[in-house]
């Protein structure tokens, strides 16, 4: 079993009371190693050292910040292999998809690097040219940073790298599903010649993420995360006024219209939904068919969803893997069950998967549901798992009307050839991120991130710098005379 270890001040430390957990693999459904349960005081004293290290980290000339970053972003590239390995054994995730996840990891290291010495203000002319204004970007102090266990590694690369770019310290928070690589990457993060309480790591449940999210010491919050913890969190930070970015959940829609080149919008609402398990924020969870390809387009995803190859997530052939845990899987099916007995159309799947190759595995059926209700609760509710509802539509004001008739607003896909149609719809749509012609394609400068109940807020991209910086308006009176004391001075 492996050991995992939190980083607190530098230090690879246990719980101070000893407390641990398992991390369970999903593929096997047995612990392969033992993570620390964080008590409050190991809260504390994370926030405490994270607190120490910022002035001076703050003031660390941002070519130097760059310099580690760039040798965190080689360490992780010299170790992909092994964290990618890891986080597939802890959330079920299949290697085809955890290894270019490093690469990720890296490139957003090297992408906010770049920006760690260019974080300029602005000079400002003025009405009166006798004051001089500038502006400057000043970091926050301490970051607590919240992630998921979907993909943990990535999630905080999202996170941690314009934090850091921009002076922040931080304490990092992973779900207690999938901790073990966080704490990799911190280690690899000491190694490299990261200081002391630059980055703090602690491990533990959701209550561990409630301390630290009211912990006073805390300047800003980054949560990456369901609806229901996400507002918690937000009522904690409203608590002390601390500014928060909030990645939740989704419902996105993916529109195929009768004039998309249909074989890759097949593969586009396969990619979509079945990638991941289904298990990601921007899952295209929704397909919306126009009705002149709409037998073509459920046949055809049904067809390429029994076709999956299911199995050992580490195999570079698997294609889907486990769902990430226990209490996921046993979401998924009662979703699946409660749809069918409330009489939507099974398509493809429909239940748990099971065979010789997936062992006791926590597999899910690739599903599709054909003609869903657009309002009913399979099309409304995120499931978080390999489960398409498939709705059709007559014209464009039909499919941006029930596209948009969702809390969530994070993602949405345009399958069309007509150039003048995929710029209204795709202006229409209520998302955060919307993709045509392709499905679930990212870059590390491409803002990312929700509106409505999807959350607030942008990572990646120059727009995440704006969040790890608060702007201070600097004037400077170069004037000579002699000043009224109670006129405003303009
Ligand atoms: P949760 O909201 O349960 O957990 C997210 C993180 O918050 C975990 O680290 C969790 O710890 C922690 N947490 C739980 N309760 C609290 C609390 N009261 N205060 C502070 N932290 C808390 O989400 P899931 O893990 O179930 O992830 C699935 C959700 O995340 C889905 O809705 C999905 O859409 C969303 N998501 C959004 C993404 C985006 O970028 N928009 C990306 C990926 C997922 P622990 O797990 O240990 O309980």
């Amino acid at each position: 079993m492996i050991e995992a270890r939190m980083l607190i001040g530098g230090d690879r430390v246990r719980a101070s009371d000893g407390g641990t957990f398992d991390a369970i693999d999903p593929f096997t459904a047995a612990p392969w190693a033992t993570v620390p349960a964080a008590t409050g005081s190991d809260v504390d004293a994370a926030v405490a050292a994270a607190a120490e290290a910022f002035p001076a980290w703050s003031a660390t000339p941002g070519v130097r910040r760059a310099e580690l970053m760039h040798a965190l972003a080689d360490a992780v590239l010299a170790d992909a292999d092994r964290l990618a390995l890891w986080e597939t054994t802890d959330n079920g995730k299949v290697i085809r998809e955890t290894r270019p996840q490093m690469a990720f990891v890296a490139r957003n290291l090297r992408y906010f690097a770049g920006y760690a010495d260019k974080l300029h203000g602005r000079t400002i002319p003025l009405d009166n040219p006798a004051v001089f204004d500038y502006t400057v970007r000043r970091p926050y102090g301490v970051c607590a940073l919240i992630t998921a266990w979907n993909s943990p590694l990535s999630l905080l690369a999202n996170k941690l790298p314009p934090a850091l770019a921009a002076g922040n310290t931080v304490v990092v928070k992973p779900s207690e599903h999938a901790s073990v690589t966080t704490t990799e990457l911190a280690r690899l993060a000491t190694d490299v010649g990261f200081p002391p309480g630059v980055i703090n790591v602690v491990t533990g449940d959701g209550a561990v993420g409630d301390r630290l999210t009211r912990h006073p010491g805390v300047a800003r919050i980054s949560f990456t995360g369901g609806g229901p913890a996400g507002r918690r969190v937000a009522a904690n930070a409203a608590e002390r006024l601390v500014p928060v970015t909030l990645e939740l959940g989704g419902k996105s829609p993916n529109i195929v219209f009768a004039d998309a080149d249909v074989d890759r919008a097949i593969v586009g609402a396969v990619a979509g939904i079945f990638g991941a398990a289904g298990q990601t924020c921007v899952a295209g969870s929704r397909l919306l068919v126009e009705r002149g390809v709409y037998d073509r387009v459920v046949a055809g995803v049904s067809d390429r969803a029994r076709a999956i190859r299911l199995g050992d997530p580490r195999l570079p052939e698997t294609e889907m893997g486990p769902v990430a845990n226990r209490p996921q899987y046993d979401r998924i099916l009662a979703v699946i069950d409660t749809a069918r007995d409330a009489g939507s159309v099974v398509a493809a799947g429909g239940g748990a998967a099971e065979g010789a190759s997936l062992g006791t595995g926590l597999f899910v059926e690739p599903t599709v549901f054909a003609d869903v209700d657009p309002g009913g609760a399979l099309a409304r509710e995120e499931v978080f798992g390999p489960v398409l509802s498939v709705i059709p539509f007559d014209d464009e004001d039909e499919a941006v009307r029930i596209a948009n008739a969702s809390e969530y607003g994070l993602a949405a896909g345009v399958w069309t050839r007509d150039l003048g149609r995929s710029h209204r719809v795709t202006n229409a749509l209520e998302a955060g991120v919307v993709w045509v012609n392709t499905y679930r394609s990212t870059a590390a400068q491409a803002p990312f991130g929700g509106t409505k109940q999807s959350g607030y807020g942008r990572e990646r991209g120059e727009d995440a710098l704006t969040e790890y910086t608060y702007v201070k308006n600097v004037m400077v009176d170069i004037s000579t005379e002699a000043r009224d004391p109670f006129a405003i001075r303009t």
